[in-house]
């Protein structure tokens, strides 16, 4: 059970619901991290009294400083900085809520640090699922996963013994897939949705880059990927059922047949206090499920023709090497372009795979190789816009 936690990303949406279970749980904070967002950091740290606050851009920093300087907080400022907040001793638990791959230095820092990591940035593992991994087996770290479908998945395999025995005994992982906003339209109508619209989704409310993710399907993509590095299975054994209400979380089929899933509201700060709490429970004041009221649970197949992110995904988890790093580089930066309202809904699909198409893939990736590929899939996607 985690007593004092880092959060990299706190003024985010998983960060901020993350300090609302500390608060519950009356867990202490080492280091708290953001990007701009200096406003909502300043009364973080008035709250939480972390010994460290990072705000990763300059200029941001210099203007928290002072506005904090009769705290006992000490800032930093800059990139680097987010590795300094996550290998902090103090902290047992470092949440991973930053948006994006910027997250993935900082991860290693507090893997290396034997951290228990709380992992919400899916992004990190697509690009360097392999080497997070293996990092993390060597530290002896616990990687304890965040977002909603991996952590159901989690909570279904804790009979298994151990991540070996987990593996021989998963015939097959379902994540569920609530089909986002955009669930049903055909192509044409799809192709005409705006920012606003990408921006609405039906269960959750999520930061910007993420929703968008939900309805290209982009995010159920990146999440087949971290579940294939999470639990190293192939792509064969990963499967993506649609299932609008967003109640059962995702499903593991055992190899003797049995089916376990985790069912719940719609709600993070589930998946996030486990990931505080496991291998325990905690009383919480979340509303539970009346399987008598809520909606009729239906389930149905992707649409990965009027969806191609998904497809695209599941190309590049298929080929491996630093194809997921080239895919995830490529989506980020065409997500920021259509959040810029630069580009249309379906520039998204066709910029990821014009750079899938561009950049070479290297098998057994280094941590540079990695970067590289990062670097030049965006480079792409600049390029065509
Ligand atoms: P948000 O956009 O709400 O928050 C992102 C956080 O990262 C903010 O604290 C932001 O700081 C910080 N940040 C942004 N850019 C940078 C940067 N360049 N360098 C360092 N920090 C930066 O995102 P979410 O909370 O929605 O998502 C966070 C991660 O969790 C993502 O990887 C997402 O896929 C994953 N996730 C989210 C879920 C959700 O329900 N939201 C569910 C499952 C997974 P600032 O506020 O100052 O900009
Ligand atoms: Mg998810």
């Amino acid at each position: 059970m985690t007593n004092t936690i880092t959060v990299l990303g706190s003024t985010g949406s998983i960060g901020r619901q993350t300090l609302d279970v500390a608060e519950q749980l009356g867990l202490r904070v080492a280091a708290l991290t953001a990007h701009t967002d200096v406003e909502r950091m300043e009364a973080q740290v008035r709250q939480f009294q972390p010994r460290l606050a990072v705000m990763t851009d300059e200029a941001a920093a210099k203007d928290l400083a002072v506005r904090i300087r009769d705290t006992e907080t000490r800032v930093l400022g800059g990139a680097a900085a987010l590795e300094e907040a996550a290998a902090l001793p103090r902290a047992d638990t470092v949440v991973t809520a930053v948006v994006g791959m910027v997250g993935l230095k900082a991860t290693l820092a507090a893997i290396r640090e034997r951290k228990r990591i709380a992992l919400a940035n899916k992004e990190t593992l697509v690009c360097a699922g392999e080497l997070v991994m293996d990092t993390a087996e060597r530290y002896g770290a616990e990687i304890v996963p965040v977002d909603s479908e991996h952590s159901a998945i989690f909570q279904c395999v804790q009979g298994c013994a151990g991540r070996r025995e987990i593996r021989r005994e998963i015939r097959r992982l379902i994540l569920t897939c609530s089909g986002g906003p955009f669930y049903g339209r055909t192509a044409e109508e799809a192709g005409r949705m705006t920012r606003a619209d990408a921006l609405k989704h039906p269960n959750w409310t999520m930061g910007p880059k993420i929703t968008v993710d939900c309805a290209t399907l982009m995010n159920k993509g990146l999440e087949v990927i971290e579940a294939m590095r999470l639990y190293r299975l192939p792509l064969r054994q990963v499967d993506v059922v649609i299932h609008r209400q967003s109640i059962v979380h995702s499903l593991v089929e055992f190899r003797d047949g049995a089916v376990l899933a985790q069912l719940g509201t719609p709600d993070m700060r589930l998946p996030i206090q486990y990931a505080m709490t496991y291998p325990e429970r905690k009383e919480s004041q979340l509303e539970p499920l009346d399987l008598l009221t809520c909606p009729p649970l239906t389930f149905a197949q992707p649409d990965r023709e009027t969806f191609p992110c998904l497809r695209l995904a599941e190309e590049a988890a298929a080929e491996g090497g630093t194809a997921c790093a080239v895919l995830n580089g490529a989506n980020e930066e065409a997500v920021r372009l259509f959040l810029e309202e630069k580009i249309g809904f379906y520039d998204i699909p066709r910029l990821v795979a014009e750079a899938r198409a561009a950049v070479g893939v290297v098998q057994n990736p280094s941590l540079e190789e990695i970067l590289a590929a990062d670097g030049a899939a965006r480079q792409s996607v600049r390029s065509k816009q």
